[in-house]
């Protein structure tokens, strides 16, 4: 891994050519990157624009890689962001707003919360990744979403330089989505990341998700703390998901689907126990886990890659896999789901 660092007067440039990319994703593919900038402030992404360097390249804004499937060797120059910093910019009696930088670890900066007494992001709890890339697709886990604390968010173009601040309505957050997925895909790195917690006294706890009042009824916890239920999430998702670090994956790989209450009919008319959550506006929400089950990929083994045993939602690397391989397995199971109950599932993981 040739580079350069080299110290311009206030910066770090830290320059790297033929990267190997298996340590800066989860999913742990052999995949190299030709060029990589390592970002860790706004002045040096700034100066880099102002010096022509990202000019006519195609660029690949990278935090915890998490959730990336990278299918062929990347052309494209990684910023990688490291931009750090979490500074209480705001407290009243009731809450907190803090800015954070996009490069911080999301789990650390849960668990900083919860040491601080500051709560809303508890259910979050060991998602993977880094804090510029949780509004990226509103993260979410166990009934709980980004945008429910999200104050605003501080970007840079990528093109010409200019800093926005953009607010919940300017993110466009949907389900495992935002304006980041779609329309402004590539053009923005996210610097910093607001968001508006709870203090003591006035947190709104969530435990009526999955399997959390279980757990807690299990361990006799009445009534939990902030930190109890980070706690039982952690455990729950440590019971039930691969760790990346044994298992290549990048978590779910497609979003739920969610269908008209006619199209869920149907499908509950041949299968009874179809698991299902019916939505605010009427739809319903099928678990994906379920149908690509259903269609028997759940453990399904090719080589050394394949469906998780235990969550047939996650697309897993057991060593050495190659991504164009997964991507074709996301391929057709998507075309097993489409012609068994004609519904499209979206993959949430980003393909490049
Ligand atoms: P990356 O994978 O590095 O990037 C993801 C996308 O965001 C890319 O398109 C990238 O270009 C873009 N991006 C990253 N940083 C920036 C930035 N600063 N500015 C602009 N664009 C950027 N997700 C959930 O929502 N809920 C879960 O419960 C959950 N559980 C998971 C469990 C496991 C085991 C794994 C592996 C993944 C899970 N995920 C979950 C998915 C993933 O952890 C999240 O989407 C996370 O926010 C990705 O963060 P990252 O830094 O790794 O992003
Ligand atoms: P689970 O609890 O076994 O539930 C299966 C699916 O049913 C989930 O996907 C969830 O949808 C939905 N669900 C469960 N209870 C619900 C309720 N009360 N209301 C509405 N929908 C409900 O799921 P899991 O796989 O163990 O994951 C637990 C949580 O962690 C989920 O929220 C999941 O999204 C999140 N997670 C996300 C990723 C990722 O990569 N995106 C990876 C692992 C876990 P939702 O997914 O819409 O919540």
């Amino acid at each position: 891994m040739p580079g350069k660092i080299c110290n311009l007067p206030t910066m770090k440039l830290v320059h790297l050519r033929e990267v190997d990319l298996q340590p800066y994703h989860t999913f742990g593919l052999k995949v190299t990157a030709s060029e990589m900038h390592k970002i860790d402030s706004e002045e040096l992404l700034l100066w880099l624009i102002s010096n022509g360097i990202l000019r006519d390249r195609e660029l690949l804004v990278l935090g915890g890689g998490s959730n990336v499937l990278f299918t062929q060797e990347v052309e494209a120059l990684i910023l990688k962001n490291e931009m750090m910093g979490i500074e209480l910019i705001k407290e009243t009696e009731q809450e907190v707003v803090i800015r954070v930088g996009a490069g911080e670890n999301w789990h650390e900066l849960v668990m900083h919360c919860i040491s601080q007494g500051w709560g809303g992001i508890e259910n979050l709890s060991l998602i993977p990744g880094c804090v510029g890339a949780a509004p990226m697709q509103n993260i979410g886990a166990y009934g709980v979403e980004l945008q429910q604390v999200f104050e605003s968010l501080e970007a840079i173009d990528l093109r010409t330089g200019m800093q926005v601040f953009m607010n919940k309505e300017n993110c466009q957050f949907g389900y495992r989505e935002s304006v980041f997925k779609k329309g402004l895909k590539g053009k923005f790195m996210i610097a910093r990341v607001l968001l508006r917690l709870t203090k003591p006294g006035h947190h709104q706890l969530n435990t009526s998700y999955g399997a959390i009042q279980t757990q807690l009824d299990l361990l006799k916890i009445s009534p939990p703390t902030i930190k109890d239920i980070s706690e039982v999430v952690c455990q729950i998702r440590r019971s039930k998901l691969p760790d990346p670090a044994e298992i290549g994956n990048a978590g779910s790989f497609f979003k739920n689907p969610v269908i008209s209450a006619e199209h869920f009919e149907k499908i509950a008319a041949d299968f009874e126990t179809v698991p299902h959550y019916p939505q605010e506006d009427g739809r319903i929400k099928v678990p994906a886990g379920w149908l690509i089950q259903t269609c028997g990929y759940k453990g399904k083994t090719l080589g050394n890659y394949g469906v998780h045993k235990n969550q047939a939602l996650v697309l897993v690397n057991y060593g050495g896999a190659n991504g164009a391989d997964i991507y074709a397995l996301s391929e057709e199971i998507k075309q097993a789901v489409s012609s068994r109950f004609a519904i499209d599932l979206d993959r949430e993981v980003n393909v490049y």
